[in-house]
């Protein structure tokens, strides 16, 4: 008998992207390429509201739960 190991991808709130590493935001997961991202993204920039409209869906979501 083989046994097989099973890859459990979780899919990135914003890349929407199933990736290995990251870390949990409220409900959402954060690929921690998207993390460095968001870390290095200014607010000036278009980028930002991206992210940033993303971030409140979970917030509202946590809210109503
Ligand atoms: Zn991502």
């Amino acid at each position: 008998m083989k046994q097989q190991k099973v890859q459990e991808y979780e899919y990135c709130g914003i890349c929407e992207e199933p990736k290995e590493n990251g870390i949990h935001l409220y409900s959402m997961f954060l690929c921690s390429e998207c993390e460095h991202n968001m870390i290095h993204t200014e607010p000036r920039e278009e980028k930002y509201q991206y992210y940033l409209s993303k971030l409140k869906n979970i917030n509202q979501s946590t809210l109503h739960s």
